[in-house]
């Protein structure tokens, strides 16, 4: 079932002070995708998951599940949660820590009034699915923190939601536990081809869970997209640098070509990804550091569609920090008076105080708004 959302807004007075955690936001989430709501604390990404929910009541807009108005100001519609026929799984675990697992997950469904073998097999079938089979008579407190977050998933799959909304629901496990139940999530959630909104503020999360992801700011969506969208082309300086680490480098556009757009920086011209800024506009230049190939010696020429207008898409600098942080170095190089971040291979032989040089691919330079 899809979603859609128009006009949304949502106030809050607190200490005498409004804050607008939703500022009109239009948003229509696909069916049958894992769509995340991607931001910075205070965005309004939990504020937008439990008006959907109805755990919230919004000041104004509209908002459908499956074609159906679950909350409409203007149509006086207000359908309670409980009859919105979705499920969520929460940051804490959530589950009754007297019940073993199969009464945890089996608890929807005696709720209301399912015939006993029915039960067992729903139970059992979900189980399987977050890989906790073999687990269902254990006291649901003699579990681990990704186990009892798979048990509140497994009880909120059980009642077969149209939609599943997850608040930030491995925030409390550790790093390696959090990989391994991101990619058991992103695997049943693709099997069961159910619409699922998933709010995060950690990018590599969404990044590998999502199919879409919406970036919010200030009650805002300010892009969205598919993750490669959102990662190699964002549209929005923000979003360019909210979704990764970004060397962001004011520059002008020079001039179109008709394969790249070429733009002024501190340290001359230089050839990018196409982008429709006319002439004399104030953009940001975007290099991430793993596309700053960073060599001990000047570079060949730049690519050759730009070789006929003097552009070169080489840059010298001198490394002032080298910090090795496991697959790679990373270095900073001061170029005039920039410093730029890149990932330095750890087979090159470059240490603090060398002079280098960056080839810089266009298609890798990212212009988005200033
Ligand atoms: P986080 O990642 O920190 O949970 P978020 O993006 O989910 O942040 P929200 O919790 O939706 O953000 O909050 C959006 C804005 O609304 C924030 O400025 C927050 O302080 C404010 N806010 C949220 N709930 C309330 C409330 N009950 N009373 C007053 N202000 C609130």
């Amino acid at each position: 079932m899809d979603i859609q959302i128009e006009g949304l807004v949502k106030t809050y007075v607190s200490e005498g002070r409004t804050v607008r955690a939703l500022d009109g936001i239009d948003l229509h989430i696909p069916a049958n995708q894992i769509f995340t709501l991607l931001g910075p604390s205070g965005c309004g990404k939990t504020t937008l998951l439990r008006c959907i929910v109805g755990l919230e009541t919004p000041d104004d807009g509209e908002i459908r599940i499956g074609g159906e108005v679950v909350w409409s100001r203007s149509k006086r519609v207000a359908v309670p949660p409980e009859k919105r026929g979705l499920g969520m799984v929460f940051q804490t675990y959530a589950i009754w820590p007297h019940m073993s697992v199969f009464d945890n997950v089996a608890y929807p469904l005696q709720v209301r009034g399912v015939a006993r073998a029915a039960i067992r097999e729903k139970v059992l079938q979900v189980l399987k699915h977050v890989q906790l089979d073999g687990l269902e008579g254990r006291s649901a407190t003699r579990l681990s923190g990704g186990q009892q977050q798979r048990v509140a998933l497994a009880r909120a799959l059980v009642a077969e939601p149209k939609v599943i909304l997850f608040d930030e629901p491995l925030s409390n496990l550790d790093a390696k536990l959090r990989e391994e139940t991101r990619k058991l999530l992103r695997h049943f959630l693709t099997e069961l081809g159910i619409t699922a909104v998933y709010v995060t503020h950690d990018r590599v999360e969404a990044l590998a869970l999502s199919d879409s992801i919406a970036v919010l700011n200030g009650g805002h969506i300010i892009e969205r997209g598919d993750p490669q969208k959102i990662y190699f082309s964002a549209d929005h300086r923000f979003v360019a640098d909210f979704i990764g680490r970004a060397n962001l480098i004011p520059a002008t556009v020079h001039e179109q070509q008709p394969d790249w757009t070429v733009v002024r920086t501190p340290w001359g011209l230089v050839s990018c990804q196409k982008r429709d800024f006319a002439p004399g506009s104030q953009v940001t230049l975007c290099i991430r550091p793993e596309f700053l190939h960073l060599t001990a010696r000047p570079e060949g020429s730049a690519p050759s569609s730009t070789e006929e207008t003097g552009v070169r898409n080489v840059v010298e600098g001198r490394v002032e920090a080298l910090d090795f942080v496991g697959e790679v170095y990373e270095a900073e190089v001061r170029v005039d008076d920039q410093v730029l971040l890149a990932r330095v291979d750890p087979t090159l032989a470059v240490g603090k105080g060398d002079m280098v040089h960056f080839a810089l691919a266009p298609e890798h330079c990212l212009l988005v708004t200033a």
